[in-house]
């Protein structure tokens, strides 16, 4: 266990969300070796089921160890895995998660998962999950995170977040590496190699304000992320290096680390609402490291709405010295359509 005596605020929080999305990764990675993805029908998402399944299982046990009044808004609920259809589905995600936990039973399974049920919103506190953030990527061997915050009265206060496939920068980028991010409103935010013992180094966004050298990043998916109006927008902003495309939560993490400066997640449908779980946990380790988050009309993203962004509409996030620039662009962008 992590060493708890320093006094600081959320401290305990933040040791046990670690190890909470450390092993929800080991999981991850475990259902990826372990399930045959080549030989999986296109539209056969089970190892992605049993990895989320999993996932939200063990974060949402380690949650109710720690801190059993504390309700989790999560992606996922059981339902579908308890019909008898996906009996072998079920069974998977027990075994997967009885190699970290043993002595676990279907029904506790169901049970920890269905814990991730809750509305949040409004003055609670509560902790929100997404098992398997940037499901495509998982799908495609790239990106995915694991990603967890704690909430209390609409402000996020710590946040957790595990990225497998992202290299930390001290390594060499080889098979197995990963990143693990960590955030405490006003204590900083941090990245450790997911691998091996935690060992963190302070991270914080570029200083980029040169329009010909910025980066921004977005969905690899055009159905999460308008490309057509990014590009319209990095036009007018004078940004010619092309777009990073990646899947997840990675996409807040490498704004916090400097090695993107704007992230931009633009509406592809008017009525589509942000989840809280897709957000929270990215959002506070970039702000941490010295960035801005709005959504795209410039105003701070609202946590109190329940388990969904409805204030908001899409998502701005830079190194903080674009980003009124950003929004402004945006803004001429959408008036001259
Ligand atoms: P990304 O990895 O950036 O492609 O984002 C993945 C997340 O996009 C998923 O966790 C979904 O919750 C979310 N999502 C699903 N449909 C949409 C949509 N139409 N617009 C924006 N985000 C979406
Ligand atoms: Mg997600």
């Amino acid at each position: 266990m992590l060493n708890t005596t320093s006094g600081l605020a959320f401290e305990r929080e933040r040791a046990v969300a670690i190890q909470a999305v450390r092993d929800a990764a080991t999981l991850c990675r475990a259902v990826q070796r372990g399930v045959n993805l080549q030989a999986m029908d296109k539209k056969d998402r089970s190892p992605v089921t049993v990895a989320d399944f999993g996932s939200q299982a063990l974060v949402c046990r380690a949650l109710e160890e720690a801190f059993p009044e504390d309700p989790v808004v999560a992606e996922e609920d059981s339902r579908e895995l308890r019909q008898p259809a996906h009996a072998e589905s079920l069974s998977k995600v027990l075994r997967f998660v009885t190699e970290l936990r043993a002595g676990v039973d279907q029904e506790s399974v169901c049970r920890w998962i269905d814990r991730g049920g809750a509305q949040g919103g409004g003055s609670e506190r509560f902790w929100t999950l997404d098992p398997i953030d940037g499901t495509k990527g998982f799908l495609r061997g790239e990106q995915y995170a694991v990603a967890l915050a704690l909430i209390v009265g609409g402000r996020i206060e710590v946040a957790a977040m595990a990225c497998p496939n992202l290299p930390a920068p001290d390594q060499d980028g080889s098979a197995g590496t990963g990143s693990l991010l960590v955030a405490v409103r006003g204590q900083g935010a941090e990245l450790s190699p997911l691998d091996g013992p935690w060992s963190p180094t302070p991270i914080r966004v570029s200083e980029r304000d040169d329009w010909g050298l910025v980066r921004f990043c977005e969905s690899v998916e055009s159905g999460h992320s308008a490309h057509d109006w990014s590009a319209t927008v990095a036009d007018r902003l004078g940004i010619t290096t092309a777009p990073v495309r990646l899947d997840s939560q990675a996409k807040y993490a490498v704004v916090a680390r400097g090695d993107a400066d704007i992230y931009l997640r633009l509406p592809t449908k008017a009525d589509y609402r942000e989840k809280i779980w897709d957000h929270a946990s990215g959002a506070l380790i970039l702000a941490e490291a010295g960035g801005t988050i709005t959504d795209l009309d410039g105003r701070p993203l609202d946590f109190t709405l329940g388990r969904e962004l409805a204030g908001n509409r899409g998502i701005v996030a830079t190194n903080g010295p674009l980003h009124d620039r950003v929004v402004a662009a945006l803004a001429e962008t959408f008036r001259s359509a």
